[in-house]
């Protein structure tokens, strides 16, 4: 996976800003896989997007991540520094795009959910709407013949089928030793990186325009080591 450059992740985050968060995943996804039509990039299972993701961020930012949390038993702020690596390894391969599962003694075919799926969900707040909706999706036998608590297993043997859809983060609190998991979204994580870096870029692009009199274009197009250095030299 390429490193996006400044212009283009500074697209990226114009066109995707008051977009939902599975658009801007895969806004993300079709600037640094431009060959991928953007059904494919839609069709990708959540875990495998979000694999393609942890590799742009990589590609973008650096192989550090560092998530921050608040410890739910003194209130104090843990940090946690990780890799990319340390979430899937060996990487994982990708899942098929069917599975059988076999659940109490039925046979069952069912896909991975992907973000179409997501993106098809019309009501994602309500939990129950959007599971029901989830199912008539991804399920692919006949769900009238399926009991209910058959139906909550379908969905929790989907998610171990497509491990990186649900990245948990083991946290330990260096206050008061508390531990504990929490749920790590590498797209508001991205996105969030994305955002403070494109304000910060602009800034700077405000900065050397308003000194020099270029072009954003041309200021965009200057490496970032040139760009500090023209910055340093106007104070900025
Ligand atoms: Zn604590």
């Amino acid at each position: 996976m390429r490193a996006l450059s400044a212009t283009e992740l500074l697209g990226v985050w114009e066109r995707a800003f008051s977009q939902s968060s599975i658009q801007r995943a895969l806004a993300l996804l079709a600037a640094a896989c431009p060959e991928s039509p953007p059904d494919a990039l839609a069709g990708l299972s959540i875990g495998q997007r979000d694999a393609h993701l942890l590799a742009l961020r990589e590609a973008t930012f650096g192989a550090e991540f560092t998530a921050l949390a608040s410890c739910p038993a003194c209130g104090a702020a843990t940090e946690l520094t990780f890799r990319a690596s340390d979430l899937q390894a060996p990487p994982a391969p990708a899942p098929p795009a069917e599975l059988m599962l076999q659940i109490e003694g039925r046979d069952l075919r069912v896909r991975l959910p992907t973000s179409a799926d997501l993106l098809a969900i019309t009501r994602p707040d309500d939990l129950a709407a959007a599971r029901d909706q989830l199912l008539a999706r991804c399920l692919l036998s006949d769900r009238n013949q399926v009991p209910e608590p058959v139906l909550d297993a379908v969905i929790a043997q989907m998610a171990l089928a497509d491990p990186l859809a649900d990245i948990q983060l083991a946290l330990r609190c260096a206050g008061c030793g508390h531990a504990w998991q929490a749920a790590f979204d590498i797209v508001s994580f991205f996105w969030r990186e994305v955002h403070a870096w494109a304000r910060g870029l602009l800034r700077e692009v405000h900065t050397l325009a308003a000194a020099y009199g270029w072009h954003e274009a041309d200021i965009l197009a200057l490496s970032p080591a040139r760009r500090r250095l023209y910055l340093e030299m106007v104070g900025g």
